[in-house]
Order: C-alpha cells, then sequence, then structure tokens
C-alpha cells in the first residue's frame, strides 16, 4: 500500500511530537505538560492513518479505538496512586502485545518482504510477545492476583531452552518465508510462554525493574514493526520508548545495587541469618516530635511507601510550612527507589505544592543529615536501613542509602513493627539517637501539626 506524503509528514509530525513530549517529561514540572503533548502526538498519528487511501476495516479499527480508549480512560481516572505500578504493567503489555499482533498479521498475509524486512518482524514479534505475557505475570503479581513467585526446578536452564527453540522457529520462519501457519504459531505460541515462565519467578520487591525492562523490550518491538509497516511515527516512538526504558531500567537496578541479570535469574532472599540487631525501639509522642522539631535549626524529611498509603503527603507539607514560618530549615530527601516506582515521592510531594527547591535527591542531600538537627522519617524502611552498608548477608546489602541515621535525633512515623518491601529488620530503628511514632502517616501528621500549631 503506498502512503501519501501528507500522511507520513504527519506521522512525522506526531513523532517529534512524541520526543518533545517526553523531554517534558524528564522534570516534574513540566511532566503533565510533556504528557499532553506526546498525547497530541498520538492524537495526531492515529488521525493521519485514517487519511490513507483505500484503507479497510474502518469501522472495526474504530472500534477498537473506541474500546481501549474509554477503558483507558476509566481506568486512568479511577487508579490509585499506589496501583499506578500495575497499571503501567498492563497497559506496557498491550504495548507488547499490539507489536506481536501486527509482526502476526504480516505473516498471515503470507506477503513476500526483504530478509530484513522479516528478520526484524520476526525479532519485533518475539520480544513483543514475551513483554505482553510477562507485563500480564507482572500486573497479576502486583496486584495480588498471583501471590507467590513460582520457581521450576532448573529454572534457568528451562529458560535457556525455551528462548533457544523460539530463536530457531523464528530463524526457520525467515528462512523458509513466507512461512507455514503451523511454523508461525508455534513461534508465538512458545514466545508467549517464555514471557510467562521468566516472569514467574521473580518476586514483587523486583517487579518494578523488571516492568522497565519489558517497557524497553516494548519500544524495540514496536520500532521493530514499525520498519516492517514503513510508519516513522512508529519507529520514532519505539526508539524513544526502547531508549527511556533501558535507561530507566538502568538506573533502577544500579539504586537498589542489583545487576540486572541478577534480578532476572536469581531470587531476592537472604544469604544467611543477618547481622543481630541490639538495643530496643524507643517510641516518643507526638507532643515530643513536634517540639524536637519546632527549636531544630534543620530537619530533612525521608518520605517512603507509607507515606504514599497514607495520602500524608498534604498534611507534611502544611507541617513543613509551619516549620519554615518558625524559622526551621526544611528540606526533604528522596532516594531513588523510594515508594513503588521511580519518581513516586516527586509526584507526590509536587502534587502536595511541595516546591522544587525543597527536593534533593541522595547525592545531593546525604552529605548534610550530619548537620541536621532531626530527621524524620515517613512511612520509608529500607531506603535508611543502615545494614545496606555493614550487613554483607542482607538481600539489600549494596543498595546506597539516605544517611538518616547520621542525623543528630531520628524521628520514625510508622504504623508499627513492620517491615520494608525487603522484609529485611531495620537497624535504624533500635539505635540510641532513634524514636518510633507509632500511627499512621496522616493523622500522625495531622497530631503534630496541631501541638505546632499550639506552640506558636
Ligand atoms: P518500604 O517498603 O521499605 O517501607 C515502608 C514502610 O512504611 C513499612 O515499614 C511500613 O511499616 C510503613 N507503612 C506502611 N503503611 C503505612 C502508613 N499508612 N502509615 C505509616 N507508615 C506506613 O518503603 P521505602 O519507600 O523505604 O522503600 C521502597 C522499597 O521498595 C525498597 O525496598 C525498594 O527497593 C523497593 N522498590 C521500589 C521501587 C521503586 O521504583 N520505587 C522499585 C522496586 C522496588 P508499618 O507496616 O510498620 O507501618
Amino acid at each position: 500500500m503506498t502512503i501519501p506524503h501528507y500522511v507520513q509528514g504527519a506521522w512525522f509530525v506526531g513523532a517529534l511530537l512524541f520526543i518533545f513530549g517526553l523531554k517534558g517529561m524528564s522534570s516534574p514540572a513540566s511532566a503533565r505538560k510533556g504528557i499532553i503533548i506526546a498525547g497530541y502526538g498520538m492524537l495526531v498519528a492515529i488521525a493521519a492513518t485514517f487519511l490513507i487511501p483505500g484503507l479497510q476495516n474502518l469501522g472495526l479499527m474504530a472500534l477498537a479505538l473506541a474500546i481501549g480508549g474509554s477503558a483507558a480512560w476509566i481506568s486512568g481516572q479511577k487508579v490509585k496512586m499506589t496501583d499506578m505500578p500495575q497499571m503501567v504493567a498492563i497497559y506496557n503489555g498491550m504495548g507488547g502485545g499490539a507489536a506481536a499482533a501486527i509482526a502476526a498479521i504480516e505473516f498471515a498475509k503470507g506477503d513476500t518482504h526483504s530478509l530484513a524486512t522479516t528478520v526484524l518482524a520476526v525479532i519485533g514479534a518475539l520480544i513483543g510477545a514475551i513483554s505482553f505475557t510477562g507485563s500480564c505475570v507482572a500486573w497479576a503479581k502486583l496486584q495480588g492476583v498471583l501471590k507467590k513467585a513460582h520457581r521450576l526446578p532448573a529454572q534457568n536452564a528451562v529458560n535457556v531452552v525455551l528462548a533457544l527453540i523460539a530463536i530457531g522457529l523464528g530463524g526457520a520462519m525467515v528462512f523458509m518465508a513466507p512461512a507455514q501457519p503451523e511454523l508461525v504459531l508455534a513461534f508465538f505460541a512458545v514466545s508467549l510462554v517464555l514471557g510467562i515462565i521468566v516472569t514467574l519467578p521473580i518476586g514483587g520487591a523486583d517487579m518494578p525493574v523488571v516492568i522497565s525492562l519489558f517497557n524497553a523490550f516494548t519500544g524495540l518491538a514496536v520500532g521493530f514493526e514499525g520498519y516492517v509497516l514503513g510508519n516513522p511515527s512508529l519507529i520514532i516512538a519505539g526508539i524513544v520508548v526502547g531508549a527511556a526504558g533501558t535507561l530507566l531500567t538502568q538506573l533502577m537496578a544500579k539504586a537498589m545495587n542489583r545487576p540486572i541479570s541478577n534480578i532476572l535469574f536469581t531470587p531476592m532472599v537472604a544469604s544467611g541469618p543477618g547481622e543481630a540487631i541490639k538495643g530496643s525501639m524507643k517510641e516518643l509522642s507526638a507532643l515530643d516530635a513536634a517540639a524536637m522539631m519546632r527549636y531544630a535549626s534543620k530537619v530533612i524529611i525521608v518520605p517512603g511507601y507509607g507515606m504514599a498509603v497514607a495520602h500524608a503527603q498534604h498534611k507534611v507539607w502544611e507541617m513543613t510550612s509551619i516549620l519554615e514560618e518558625a524559622g526551621v530549615e526544611v528540606k526533604f530527601a528522596i532516594h531513588p527507589v523510594a515508594g513503588r516506582m521511580p519518581g513516586h515521592m516527586n509526584v507526590l510531594l509536587a502534587e502536595a505544592g511541595v516546591p522544587y527547591d525543597k527536593i534533593f535527591d541522595l547525592e545531593e542531600i546525604n552529605g548534610e543529615f550530619g548537620q541536621a538537627d532531626v530527621a524524620l522519617i515517613i512511612g520509608a524502611n529500607d531506603v535508611v536501613n543502615p545494614s545496606a552498608r555493614t550487613d554483607k548477608t542482607s538481600p539489600i546489602y549494596g543498595m546506597p542509602i539516605l544517611d538518616a541515621d547520621k542525623a543528630q535525633n531520628v524521628i520514625v512515623i510508622k504504623r508499627g513493627k513492620g517491615t520494608g518491601y525487603s522484609g529485611v529488620e531495620n537497624a535504624l530503628f533500635y539505635t540510641d539517637n532513634c524514636r518510633m511514632l507509632y500511627g499512621d502517616a496522616q493523622p500522625m501528621a495531622g497530631e503534630i501539626i496541631q501541638h505546632l500549631k499550639t506552640m506558636g
């Protein structure tokens, strides 16, 4: 089918809008605008596709768009911030599935393509199919539908054998093009099963990294299928998503100090009983916490997953404003994997109106904990666990952490004695300079605010 120049041009404009959109997403201040720009890019690309002369099945295409568009609109309105990772997983899976479906249709048509095009179609189909089923498993795990990690005996050998079979079948499709339907079916079946088998043993704590990796896969698959269809919009969108996904995967793996191969092929378990923790957890009241901060010169707040669950960000910002009015310097310290997705804390604090110049990354703020009178930890745990520095048997050993333990006083708001996502006990909570304020983060921040108001 010949694509007219005006459609090619519109696709190119769509692709440019994706790039500008992504640029906007690189900072919390412009992220919302970036998403809207990328959305317009998608609108332009889809609208232009309908202008291709002689296009068939227009009704079916419109129906698919209506179903997909409304499902996305409704779920996007309803999703809770804490459920965002599984939503990203399922949308990402749909992208991979769509790329694999494009390839499947091309193979089903039985048209002859150049060798390069067939090879790219096969590779795109393989990684798109893996990304589709793998992302569905990731969604099921994060949503709590699949509760346990399932590991086969000789799991890694099974992964390798399945991957080799899928590659072998794909190779056969290239050399026997146009391939027989049975061969195409077998190739897709093995690729889809491979995505499930590879993802099932991976534990929930590693799942966001895996989702990001599948995101990179989806981008590549879309880019390859864009080449097959001769669609520059798909090629550029695929490359942009593939590159962003790869960089994000590397950043997250680095922040958790886990090589990607380790995440994919080794379950996250402690390699020993762990160092015995000495001391005891000591409680303090909301009044004492308020007084400690009110009469401090410098307070550093470390938010974590618990702040997100409790939706405490607005109260935390109100508390910060009161402290600042009283002359206390307050800063926010954000660990790259605090919460359950990259940028989780930045998004929540931005939503509450915390100015960006008060929010600092790990490398920027770590040197300042030594000068802080109080480190206030709100629903964070693993990201401030000093065992990551000292206990070689700990599953989080080597993960860079926020040095909250170096502050003169540490106050921790959490509901009880629950561990963090890694399931590791936190040595910080037992140290002499640490006090626990037990309760849900939101009412606790509220109580502190009430006491601060009475202190004038
Ligand atoms: P953690 O999961 O380590 O700890 C959260 C703490 O919050 C818990 O100890 C819990 O204790 C407390 N909590 C839960 N609900 C509430 C509530 N309503 N009010 C007050 N406290 C509450 O969170 P962190 O943010 O410190 O660390 C994130 C973890 O997630 C790391 O292990 C990281 O590797 C992992 N992870 C993060 C990713 C990301 O992209 N952000 C990606 C992959 C993994 P209690 O039950 O006692 O209240």
